[in-house]
Formats: C-alpha cells, structure tokens, sequence
C-alpha cells in the first residue's frame, strides 16, 4: 500500500506548487481502501475542507492512474492511526522508502523551525515574498547580491518601518545563498542576541571565540541594528568584526527601523561604513501591493477568499503588512468557525477592520510649515512662483508629503502650495517619487521632515 500512496504523492507533486504541495500533501497518509472507498489520514480538520474542495480531483485521478479503484475519498482525522502506519512504512524493506519518509520529515521540521546553527527559518524564501512598487529597488539589490555575495552593495543595508519585511527579505536572502552554495557560513542574529552572547562570552573569559566565530563567515546577517543604542561595548566588537569582514570581502547584511544618522547612539565611524554602498529602503506598500500579497497569501494557504474581500482588507490596513497579514487570518479563522465564506461575513458586518489609516493626524498647514522650514524659507517663499532650484525643491516635497499622508488630491494640493495648475503638482510629485529612488540624501531629508512633523 505504502509504495502505491508514494506514487500518487509523486504524481501530485508534478501537478501542484511546490508550496501548495508541502502545505497540503507532505503530512497525508494512506489508511485504507475498502470496497473502493480511499480513506486518507490528514493532520487537521482545515485541511480536510480545503483537500475535499479544491483538490479531490487531483488525487483522485492520481489514485485511478496508479491503479487503485476509486468510488469515494474519504478524509480521516487520525493522528493514532496514522502514526501507526508510519512506524510499518519505517519498518518497510525499502530504503528508498525510508529515504523518503526521512525527507518528509526533514522537510516539515526545517519548516517549522529555524536552523539553530545559522539562525536561518526556511519559511522566509524570495518566492513568498510578493515584489511590488515598495520593495521592488531593494529586491532587485537582494537577487544581485545572491548572484555574487560580497561584490556589489556591500555593506548591504536595508531600512524601514516595523513590519514592512525586513526580516523576511534578509533572511529570504540567506537562504538563497545557502541554497544554491551549501558550504557558505551564514550567521544571521537579531542584533539582541548579539549583545547578549557577547556579554555571556565576556563573562565566560571567552571573548576571543566569540571574535573568532564570526571572523570564520562568509555572510553576516544582523537583524535590527537600531537596538544596539547606547551598548557601547557590543558596538565596539561589532564595529570590528564588521571591519574584518569586510576587507575580507564578505558580505555584510544589516537591517533597520531607521536611517543611520538618526540612531542616535550609533558609533559615527560605523553609522558612516553603513552608508557606504547599498541603502535600501522598503515602503509602505500601495493598495495594489496589498492585495497581491493577500493574494499570493490566500494561494499558498489554498484558503478561498473573494477578491472584493481581499480589497477591503487591503483597503483598510494602512499600517503595516504584518498587520494586514493579521487581519487576513483573523478573517480566514472566523469565516471557517461560522461557515461562511469572508465576503459574507464581512458584508453581514461581523468583522470590522479597524481603520488604521495614519493614526497620526496632522494638517495641511502643519506639513507646509514644516517643510518650508527645513529648508530654511517662510511659507510665502515657498508657496510662490520662484524657480530657484532649491525653493522648488521645497515645494515638490511639500506637495510629495501633502499627497503621501494626507491622501490630499492634487487640485487640492495645488492650492495648498500656491501652484495654479494641479499638472505642475502631479508633476512635482512623480519627480520626487523618481528622485528618492536614487537620491540618498533626499530620502535622509524626507526622513528628517517627517520627525519634524510627527516628533
Ligand atoms: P520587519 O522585519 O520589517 O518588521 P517582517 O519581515 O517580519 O517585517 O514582515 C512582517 C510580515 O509580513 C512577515 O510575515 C512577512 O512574511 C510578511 N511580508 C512582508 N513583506 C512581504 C512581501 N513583500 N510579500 C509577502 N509577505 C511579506
Ligand atoms: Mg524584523
């Protein structure tokens, strides 16, 4: 029976994703065939409606082609009985059988958790991470340095605020690399664990193999850098290390919430190496992002979810994408408790997202003084028809920052900063979204305006 369920396993590999199929399928097992009833093992009672309604045809034409008479499947949740059947399928003569099984297992385990070793979870990968219009410079920058660690963008350091996949990116990277090259030495930590094996080493008198440890990699991945504030001693062996590194040629990957010079603390000959090469920055991801995210999302879960349900989710988080992502299962979960599908749910009003739309509120007149007084102009200034390079300057990020958080129309813009035509806005604001794609000292100066703002 054994080698007949690997077949049909093999078989419905080569139909589905290899996402859908490790979600789905690795964790099924064969109980019975009796009088043409299939009855298959599944883990949990989710899988069961998500297997009877989208995939009963692919295992059933698997069975059929691999001989087995097929009248009905049934799905079992049998946790006993299934592991009684895996403990003979690991007694089975066949090593290659057995060979199988351990992969599974492998498979399942390395999903679930991280490898302590290199601090790697295999559940971040480039393929689940949805490229769009907030992250589409820094992914391009990721699959560069997969192609050649150590060459381009080295220091590669990445920003942005909570929750916008930083995390997922580096550590997708990681990954990558160790996928395609097995005997690299990744190392990726959160800069907290860092801190605290560097001071439990210290006090351990094992200072120097703490140093030597991370003088072996090839890749070095610090999540978080923003926390090393105010550790003075973990900067000074981090700023070594990282310098060793480097002349070595290898690659030195660092994320953060924030911008170099605005993490206080920081040691300015390290926040100066930071800024080196590559800063990359992931944003806020437009309506467009959220939605192929939730999708890609609802696509490897195999959950069925309308698309107007997918909009107003994506709609209504403004936040963050781990925040939208919250709000999705949170919706997945209740649509499968009461029965019905998300939209419906949503439309009998029995789950309201809560409208996280910038939380923080300013005003129009708030964002023009600011700006204007960044760049050292009074309003009227600003807000007149000078064609000085850096007075228009101002006005374009005026109009940028009036269009970014507030959602104002550019007819409304225009009259905001003195401009006739809304054209000359809307053209103000493209110029600014393609200057801050490469303009690293304007990206720190949007920065800077917005703390002044919002601070
Ligand atoms: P950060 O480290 O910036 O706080 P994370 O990397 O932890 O953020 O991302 C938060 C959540 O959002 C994670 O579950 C991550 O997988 C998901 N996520 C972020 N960006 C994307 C993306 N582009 N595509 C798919 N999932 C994403
Ligand atoms: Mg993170």
């Amino acid at each position: 029976m054994y080698d007949v369920w690997k077949n049909v396993l093999a078989e419905i590999e080569q139909k589905v994703s290899k996402a859908n199929f490790s979600t789905w399928f690795s964790d099924l097992s064969l109980l019975s065939i009796e009088n043409g009833v299939v009855t298959i093992g599944v883990k949990n009672s989710f899988l069961i409606k998500q297997l009877n309604t989208r995939y009963l045809e692919i295992i059933k034409s698997a069975l059929i082609n691999n001989g087995v008479e097929v009248k009905d499947i049934a799905f079992e949740l049998s946790a006993k009985k299934k592991s009684a059947i895996r403990s003979r399928e690991i007694t089975h003569e066949d090593v290659s059988a057995k060979e199988h099984i351990k992969e599974v297992r492998t498979k399942i385990k390395e999903q679930s958790f991280s490898n302590y070793e290199n601090g790697l979870n295999l559940k971040y990968t480039l393929n689940n991470f949805v490229i769009g219009s907030n992250n589409d410079l820094a992914v391009s920058a990721a699959k560069s340095i997969i192609d050649a660690p150590g060459t381009r963008y080295n220091p590669f350091f990445l920003y942005g605020g909570p929750g916008l996949g930083k995390t997922h990116l580096v550590q997708a990277i990681g990954n990558e690399l160790l996928r395609r090259n097995p005997k690299l030495k990744i190392l990726y930590t959160p800069i907290s664990h860092f801190y605290s094996d560097f001071v439990e080493s210290i006090q351990a008198g094992k200072g120097k193999e703490f140093y030597r440890k991370f003088q072996k990699l090839d890749v070095l991945i610090i999540d978080d850098i923003q926390l090393i504030m105010g550790k003075e001693k973990s900067q000074e062996e981090f700023f070594n290390i990282f310098n060793d590194l480097y002349q070595l040629n290898k690659q030195i990957i660092i994320t953060s919430d924030r911008l170099p010079s605005q993490i206080k603390t920081l040691d300015e000959r390290l926040a100066s190496r930071l800024t080196w090469a590559g800063a990359f920055d992931l944003q806020l991801p437009k309506f467009e992002d959220k939605c192929a995210i939730l999708k890609s999302k609802a696509e490897f879960m195999g959950a069925e979810i309308e698309d107007e349900a997918i909009e107003y989710i994506a709609e209504n988080v403004n936040t963050n994408i781990r925040d939208l992502e919250g709000e999705f299962s949170k919706i997945l979960l209740m649509s499968e408790v009461r029965g019905i599908t998300p939209l419906e749910l949503i439309n009998n009003g029995a789950v309201s997202v809560q409208k996280s739309s910038k939380l923080r509120s300013v005003s129009a007149k708030n964002i023009v003084e600011k700006v204007a007084k960044y760049y050292h102009l009074s309003v009227k200034e600003m807000c007149g028809k000078s064609r000085v390079a850096n007075i228009k300057t101002a006005r374009q990020v005026a109009m940028f920052l009036l269009s970014s958080e507030l959602s104002m129309s550019t007819p409304k813009i225009a009259e905001e900063v003195g401009v006739k035509d809304h054209t000359t806005v809307m053209h103000g604001i493209k110029k600014i979204n393609s200057d801050l794609k490469m303009n690293f000292l304007l990206r720190d100066q949007l920065e800077e305006i917005k703390e002044a703002i919002y601070g």
